[in-house]
């Protein structure tokens, strides 16, 4: 089996693990271990919330969650001879719920407005949890009738350390958008943040200057990050550029499945759990594949593993906000709409706002991008598989074709031998 680089104690929080792992970004955060390319090992995840959510029946814990520890990352991995410019080939070998666990659980929680919020906070404002029961292949919830599906389980976040370069290239970027709005709530960005800062075992006047600078963990950057894409499962390979030397390889934030979108932020099953890598190093590999570009980005090859749902019902929306106001090709409002549409169909058949929010939220939700060229609108369309719902919603008002009372026709009797056919 492939050596575990980076050991969880499920019991106890990310700061007090043998080997501490970290909840921003910094290139300065020292290595957890380290490894050669050309071998595979194991990394040993929290539920990004460093333990906060119980399996319970109660949203307090989701409401009242402090957001300044998350998320929690195990690394970073050191990878013996990467420097900047090279790309960092990270295969995804295996990765499941937790083996110590009998009965593994996950959660979703739509945070409070106050607190976090959403995708669609100013419609749900309020803190909401559903407990899934992860068995095998499938998750089902106690808190969600007549849904069962096939998680596509992948990393949430993965990425390398940025340079300190790239990095007050984000902070400048990021600050320069709270600027225009402040007070907001919930926040436009959210800049370094020293409090509950854990930077692995950096002490001093290092983690303080460090604490400083080093970059929230929610939004997906350059390095990769907080991506949320939910077919990044078992055998899938990411392209990373290398900032720093080493590499320095983190993650965490564990989903067992994600809709697109991840709509409700704390949106996907949340779970820990394990993951197999294997790494190997294409030495100048940005420059070789085009990693030129002020905002290049992590490249990936998707797997080949997908969960056969070939029927779905589909929703569109397009860039128009509810009161009527016209967007310019905005997609963020056309998914909203595409979303807000898909929520009330599920309510016709007795889910609930909040229910129905979360099964878009977690079960293989497709979004996909119809148009961005038909001014004024883009459109959207969100592909909900019905086979993950025990029950038919599809609509069943349409006037039937067939007849329910049909029969075959059949004659009676022996075959009149006498009569001759011609073909
Ligand atoms: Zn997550």
């Amino acid at each position: 089996m492939a050596e575990t680089l980076f050991k969880i104690d499920l019991n106890k929080p990310m700061q007090d693990q043998e080997v501490p792992g970290h909840n921003r970004w910094h290139p300065d955060i020292p290595a957890a271990a380290s490894t050669d390319p050309g071998t595979d090992f194991r990394i040993e995840c929290l539920d990004w919330t460093n333990n906060q959510i119980k399996n319970d029946d109660s949203a307090d814990d989701i409401r009242d969650i402090d957001l300044t520890p998350c998320h929690v990352l195990s690394g970073p991995i050191h990878v013996n001879g990467a420097e900047p410019g090279d790309l960092l080939v990270v295969d995804i070998l295996d990765l499941g719920t937790p083996k110590e666990l009998d009965e593994p659980w996950g959660y979703t929680g739509i945070f409070s407005q106050q607190n976090g919020g959403g995708f669609l906070t100013d419609v749900y404002p309020d803190a909401h949890k559903a407990i899934w029961d992860l068995r095998g292949l499938y998750a089902s919830s106690r808190h969600i009738p007549d849904v069962q599906f096939v998680g596509i389980k992948h990393p949430g976040l993965i990425g390398c350390a940025p340079s300190a370069d790239l990095l007050a290239k984000w902070n400048k970027r990021e600050q320069a958008l709270i600027d225009t709005d402040p007070d907001r709530v919930p926040p436009l960005a959210l800049p370094p943040l020293p409090q509950n800062a854990l930077l692995g075992t950096l002490t001093g006047s290092e983690f303080e200057r460090a604490a400083g600078e080093a970059a929230r963990t929610i939004p997906p950057r350059e390095h990769g990050g907080n991506c949320d894409i939910k077919n990044l499962t078992v055998g899938s390979r990411i392209y990373f550029p290398v900032y720093v030397d080493g590499a320095k390889l983190s993650l965490g934030d564990l989903h067992f499945s994600q809709g697109d979108g991840e709509i409700t932020f704390c949106g996907a099953i949340e779970m820990a759990g394990y993951i197999d890598l294997g790494v190997e190093l294409i030495k100048g590999g940005m420059q070789k594949y085009g990693m030129t570009r002020p905002m290049h980005m992590p490249i990936f090859e998707m797997s080949h593993l997908e969960p056969r749902y070939s029927s779905n019902i589909v929703f569109e929306g397009i860039g128009v906000e509810d009161d009527g106001t016209q967007r310019y090709l905005s997609i963020t409002a056309a998914y909203r709409q595409a979303c807000l549409n898909a929520i009330e169909y599920l309510k016709t058949f007795g889910y609930t706002d909040e229910q129905a929010y979360i099964i878009l939220g977690t079960a293989p939700i497709e979004g996909r991008v119809a148009g961005v060229v038909d001014i004024p609108n883009a459109a959207v369309s969100i592909y909900l598989p019905t086979e993950i719902f025990k029950r038919n919603i599809l609509p069943t008002e349409v006037p039937a074709r067939t007849r329910s009372d049909a029969q075959l026709p059949r004659s009676p009797g022996e075959p009149d031998i006498n009569e001759t056919h011609v073909q």
